[in-house]
């Protein structure tokens, strides 16, 4: 029980966390014990003067006061202890002081005590009693400086009590000892709460820093995730307001993630992250004060206290790292990854401004060079402000109004008959005058109006297929996000169901990006609207990073082959990628359409490789309706003339 009492006083490994907010509490308290020490002392002294020697009634007491008032100037002057072990040396070293200066104070009022008279030994003792009872209290959080105070106060008491055989006060030492440890009882509960809420906050404090550190990091790849990205951004960027200095943010998209996960499936994504997470963690411990995030997805970033070419080198190296093939038990995946920087140099602005911008060099980046930096420049800031003004002047634009219909043309080589037309949309608008359509297509996409213009245009063109005659057929676009979009996808199906329209006169084009942004949903878009009769062909063919094996998995009917291998058929390399290209489209019997022929030669050299169908400004430049339907009326031979032309010149 006793060592039980010792045991809870004395400090163990766990109290040292107690050690420091325990020398808090005392430091309120103990310079008042020393206070109601000098004053009782003084009391005491005052009421003997007469009966005991000076020595005992003004030199001792003066000099016992001297020392408390030494003491609280050292208390008050304390300072904080580095360490909780220093804490606890401490407390031990006030333990010592506390019981050395109660044996002086006890000897002290002993040595009176001979010398009064009844009552001056009854201040005498009430002074002991009182001064002990305040001490304790005083002494609360500090419970072994109590009890040693205790006993080394009321044991020469009491000893010297029964020396004198005085039974009153000897009784008084009794009696005070007994209420002694009732109070030192009472304190070693409070002590226990003491402790116990000091265990409890300290257990709070680690939670908190454990949920701090679970907030801030990705759980698949541990690297910090967008939260903290923000924190040290906003820190960086506050720290090179005051010093000058620079900040650099780079943002990292994955080129190939996306079809990766959908054919291998999720398992051997996650694992894929976290092996690009390990790459980009190898060079943000090769950077000082570089900080690389996943902001979530297959999209990291980095930010780091860099200049321009600093900033530069780090996105090469990350896109390098990338680069690299990864090898994940049998199988071996290639990413790459494209990355836009922008620098608080460049243009003042917030956090969020920067983030913007490190976007926006980004998304040129997958735009016109896939797996390479591109850094924000003034030439982006200017292109920006204009395309707020496009948004602006989209945003209000009364679409069913002021978006109207081209068509032009895809002819059969061998017949020379038009097969097609392609729809391509037209925006004249009242602000900005004529938009091209890739610009205001594009800025639908960013607003998330594509939905509504994709309807109001496709509702023109089922319109427009009435014009046409039988034997003609429509192209639409479809932009990558409606692909993906189911509530578009059954809009679709209910447009061409409602007009009453034969479904197999419409053609959906779709691009590769559409597909590979979600092979799964665009599988299933595909299949539901060739289901109705709708035929699919796959636009832009050859500018994505997708393989035609793979696309073929998709229920597709025609290819368009994009216009840029037609302007490369010049060279030798251009010449061969197109014929290998049209050879595995007759091998997979995929029809194809060669788009932007522009000249006979272009046209003659085409047909030599095997191509038959083409569209391009040789045969006819988009045109509305009116002027379409003139061009198809127009007499045969001269529709097909180029192609007459061409075949001539084989
Ligand atoms: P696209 O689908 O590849 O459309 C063909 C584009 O090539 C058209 O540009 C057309 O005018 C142009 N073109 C045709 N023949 C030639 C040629 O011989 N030489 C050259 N240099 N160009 C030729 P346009 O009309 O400016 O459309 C650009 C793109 O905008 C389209 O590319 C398509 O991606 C998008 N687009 C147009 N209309 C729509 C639409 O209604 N919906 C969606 N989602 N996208 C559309
Ligand atoms: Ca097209
Ligand atoms: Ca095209």
């Amino acid at each position: 029980m006793v060592r039980k009492h010792l045991r809870e006083m004395s400090f163990g490994v766990s109290d040292l966390l107690v050690a420091k907010p325990q020398l808090d509490e005392l430091s309120r308290q103990v310079p008042l014990l020393y206070v109601l020490l000098s004053v009782n002392s003084l009391a005491v002294a005052y009421s003997l003067s007469d009966s005991a020697p000076f020595w005992l009634t003004t030199l001792m007491p003066v000099l016992l006061v001297v020392v408390c008032t030494c003491r609280v100037f050292l208390w008050m002057r304390r300072p904080t202890p580095p360490d909780a072990a220093s804490a606890r040396r401490a407390l031990n070293r006030i333990t010592v002081i506390a019981a050395i200066l109660a044996l002086a104070f006890v000897t002290w009022a002993l040595a009176l005590y001979s010398y009064g008279v009844r009552e001056e030994r009854a201040h005498i003792a009430v002074f002991m009693a009182v001064t002990m009872i305040g001490c304790i209290f005083c002494l609360m959080h500090l419970p072994q400086a109590a009890l040693a105070v205790t006993a080394v106060v009321t044991i020469p008491y009491i000893a010297y009590s029964l020396y004198e055989k005085n039974t009153v006060f000897a009784g008084i030492a009794f009696n005070t000892l007994l209420v002694m440890l009732v109070m030192i009882r009472v304190l070693m509960n409070n002590f226990r709460g003491f402790r116990e809420l000091v265990n409890s906050k300290e257990e709070m404090a680690r939670l908190g820093r454990e949920n701090l550190i679970l907030a801030n990091t990705d759980n698949l790849t541990g690297l910090s995730n967008r939260r903290l990205f923000f924190a040290e951004l906003a820190r960086m960027l506050e720290g090179a307001e005051n010093t000058q200095g620079f900040v650099a943010v780079g943002l990292l998209d994955l080129d190939r993630f996306k079809p990766i996960n959908d054919t291998h499936g999720h398992g051997v994504g996650d694992r894929l992250l976290e092996a690009v997470a390990q790459r980009l963690s190898q060079v943000q411990w090769e950077v000082p004060d570089l900080v690389v995030s996943r902001l979530g997805g297959d999209e990291f970033a980095f930010v780091g206290p860099l200049d321009k070419r600093s900033a530069e080198a780090v996105g090469v190296r990350l896109c390098e790292a990338l680069a690299q093939p990864f090898e994940l038990d049998d199988l071996v995946l290639t990413l790459g990854a494209s990355c836009g920087v922008a620098l608080s140099t460049d243009a003042s602005g917030s956090a969020q401004e920067l983030f913007n911008r490190a976007d926006y060099a980004l998304y040129q980046s997958k735009k016109n060079s896939r797996g390479q930096v591109c850094l924000y420049t003034l030439d982006h800031e200017r292109e920006i402000r204009s395309e707020e003004a496009l948004e602006r002047a989209l945003s209000t634009a009364d679409l069913e109004a002021e978006m109207q219909l081209h068509f032009q043309p895809v002819v059969h080589f061998d017949t020379g008959a038009v097969q097609f037309v392609e729809a391509l949309a037209r925006w004249n608008s009242p602000v900005l005058g004529p938009v091209r359509p890739d610009l205001f297509i594009a800025a639908a996409e960013r607003m998330g109006l594509i939905h509504d213009l994709t309807l109001v245009l496709f509702r023109k063109a089922v319109a427009a297929l009435g014009q046409l005659p039988e034997c003609v057929n429509l192209s639409f676009n479809l932009s990558a996000q409606d692909v993906t979009n189911p509530p578009t996808v059954l809009n679709l199906v209910s447009i061409v169901r409602q007009s009453g329209v034969d479904p197999r006169r419409i053609m959906l084009e779709l691009t590769e990006t559409a597909v590979m942004r979600d092979f799964r949903q665009a599988d299933q878009s595909v299949t539901l609207l060739r289901s109705l009769g709708m035929g699919i062909a796959l636009d832009d063919f050859g500018t994505g990073y997708s393989s035609l094996s793979y696309l073929h998995r998709l229920p597709i009917d025609k290819i368009k082959i994009d216009r840029s291998f037609v302007h490369a058929l010049q060279d030798q390399s251009g010449h061969d990628l197109l014929r290998s290209i049209l050879m595995l489209c007759q091998s997979m019997t995929l029809e194809c359409v060669v788009e932007g022929v522009e000249t006979v030669e272009q046209l003659a050299t085409l047909r030599e490789l095997g191509a038959r169908a083409f569209q391009g400004y040789l045969f006819a430049k988009p045109m509305p309706m009116d002027a379409l339907l003139a061009w198809i009326d127009a007499d045969e031979s001269e529709v097909a003339r180029p192609a007459r032309h061409a075949a001539q010149t084989v």
